[in-house]
């Protein structure tokens, strides 16, 4: 049997006959079969000492079973790590960071207790997943959207509190969310927003509450256990429509971008967007590949003219408009007006949906996800051959310069880092969040230790790259929290500080996902970087 750190062998037993009689014996588990099933299916330490395998896994089914179980943890200063369904795939999945924790696995409190299609909210328990939640409203014809996280098996909880984030209206997670009902690491019970009035009205409709606003004090954080939350739902709009907007030059980048920022930042795109260059798929072409291989590389104007010679534009972006159909055309034809002055400029119009959809159209959609139908089908971007990967996800300014600083600065880290020139995957950069761009680079995960060390070397390099340029990650895998978490250094760390003086007061046991985001409990902890 694996131990926790620093759990002698009879009490980690003691501990666990005290979590049996907690959730029932067949919800502890202790053999390597069952706990094998909670590794990281895309670790970056395949095959290697370091990867972070849990002791065990105990899976309560209600409130106080959560508040038993930490208490039992507290006791024997037994480290838990909480997951919702698990399926953070890229982040660290269902593993802890920290080897040895115990997994506390929630997916047994998958209850609906609400949702409501005239405020449009819901409120869930943390084993609730996008389909789970999907189903349930289809089957009630309620008129309401969920905004899926792009794989739909994931949980409404989990993807918030680490703030994911989706395509719809309501596509930043942790923004939607109204309300929490939380285990605190000494097993209290606390109700955030107006869920601390007793037999409130309007937990899931405002947030705040009275006083300090401490929600977010929950998210990707390890001082406390979220058993429900609030989030709210988009009401089913009348229409869908989308518009693709061509620029023909690498500059016209900045415009278009200064376009784009408009339009979302007044609510009139209010979905995920994502600017792409089709050079970033061409790269088999022979005529183009002769290009980047001549001496000093291809230069704008033998890309541009590249791109001329085929009909391509440089730079494609496909807006999402969600409402009335009259408006959502409306906004489309505002659309072309602001960017008709970038000269050469292309527009496609895409086909007005209208809901309720017809279910068979749904296999129709390229991205059912961006009107709020959950799919598995984003396991296809990786290919068939595919081990996984991780992703590095730095935030960056949304103008168009930002993103052609960003473009040179990893091209050229790639290059240096001896890693294959252009991303594997090079997502976005994208919208999911307001006024920034996302983009996403996959590094692939092997199942060959050497390539796994050396991508995990360029993972931190490439993590220090972005931060002298201005750019941190808005989340990341648990083998890298502490690499970015030392780049959030004002001050000589004082966030940090002041995470661990909250978590020290809060968690005097270091019992809670220790590590997580780079805080350490006290007894944990090493010297700061
Ligand atoms: P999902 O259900 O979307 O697959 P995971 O269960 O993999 O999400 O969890 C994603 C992240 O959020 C992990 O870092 C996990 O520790 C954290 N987390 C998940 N559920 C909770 C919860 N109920 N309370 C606090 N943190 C949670």
């Amino acid at each position: 049997m694996r131990l926790p750190p620093g759990v002698a062998s009879a009490d980690f037993s003691a501990a666990l006959e005290q979590f049996e009689a907690a959730v029932g014996k067949q919800w502890v588990f202790t053999s390597d079969e069952d706990v094998d099933l909670y590794r990281d299916s895309y670790s970056p330490f395949w095959h290697e000492q370091e990867e972070p395998v849990p002791s065990a896994a105990v899976a309560p089914d209600g409130v106080e079973q959560v508040q038993a179980v930490v208490r039992i943890a507290n006791k024997y200063r037994i480290p838990l790590w909480t997951i919702s369904t698990g399926k953070n795939l890229g982040y660290g999945g269902s593993a802890p960071l920290l080897g040895g924790s115990m997994v506390l696995d929630l997916k047994r409190m998958d209850r609906i207790l609400e949702v409501n299609d005239k405020n449009h909210y819901a409120l869930v328990e943390p084993g609730v997943s996008y389909f789970d939640l999907y189903r349930y409203i289809q089957d009630k014809g309620l008129k309401v959207w969920i905004d899926p996280a792009d794989p739909g098996w994931g949980s409404l909880i989990g993807n918030a509190v680490d703030r994911g984030g989706g395509r719809t209206p309501m596509r930043d997670h942790f923004d939607a969310v109204c309300g929490m009902e939380v285990v605190l690491p000494d097993g209290e019970l606390l109700r955030t927003g107006m869920g601390a009035l007793p037999n409130s009205k309007t937990w899931q409709q405002y947030k705040y509450g009275f006083g300090p606003y401490i929600t977010p004090a929950f998210s990707q954080s390890s001082l406390g256990i979220v058993t429900k939350m609030g989030i709210w739902l988009f009401p089913e709009p009348e229409a869908y429509l989308t518009g693709t907007v061509t620029v023909p030059k690498r500059d016209d980048l900045k415009p278009l971008v200064a376009g784009m920022a408009y339009l979302l930042n007044s609510n009139i795109v209010m979905g995920t967007t994502s600017v792409g260059s089709p050079l970033n798929f061409m790269r088999a072409d022979p005529q183009l590949a002769a290009l980047y291989a001549k001496p000093g590389g291809a230069t704008t104007e033998d890309l541009e003219g590249f791109l001329h010679s085929r009909n391509i534009g440089y730079w494609s972006v496909e807006l999402p408009f969600y409402g009335p159909a009259k408006v959502v055309q409306a906004q489309w034809e505002y659309a072309k007006q602001r960017f008709s002055s970038i000269e050469g400029v292309k527009f496609q119009d895409g086909k007005l949906r209208r809901f309720p959809i017809d279910p068979a159209e749904v296999p129709s959609f390229q991205n059912s996800v961006a009107v709020g139908i959950p799919s598995l089908g984003v396991f296809g971007v990786g290919g068939a051959r595919s081990n996984g990967h991780i992703w590095f996800s730095p935030v960056v300014p949304m103008t168009g310069e930002a993103v052609l600083e960003a473009q040179k600065v990893f091209t050229d880290a790639y290059a240096e880092f001896g890693m294959p020139t252009g991303p594997m995957f090079f997502l976005g950069p994208a919208s999911n969040y307001a006024r920034c761009f996302l983009i996403l680079f996959g590094f692939p995960i092997e199942h060959d230790v050497e390539k796994n060390k050396k991508n995990r070397e360029n993972f931190m390099k490439i993590v220090k790259v972005a931060a002298e340029h201005g750019w941190g990650e808005y989340r990341t895998h648990t083998a890298f929290m502490q690499t970015v978490s030392d780049t959030y250094s004002f001050n000589d760390h004082s966030l940090r500080r002041f995470h661990e003086t909250v978590k020290d007061a809060i968690d005097p046991n270091g019992i809670l996902s220790p590590g997580k985001c780079g805080i350490w409990p006290k007894r944990m902890r090493k010297a700061t970087a």
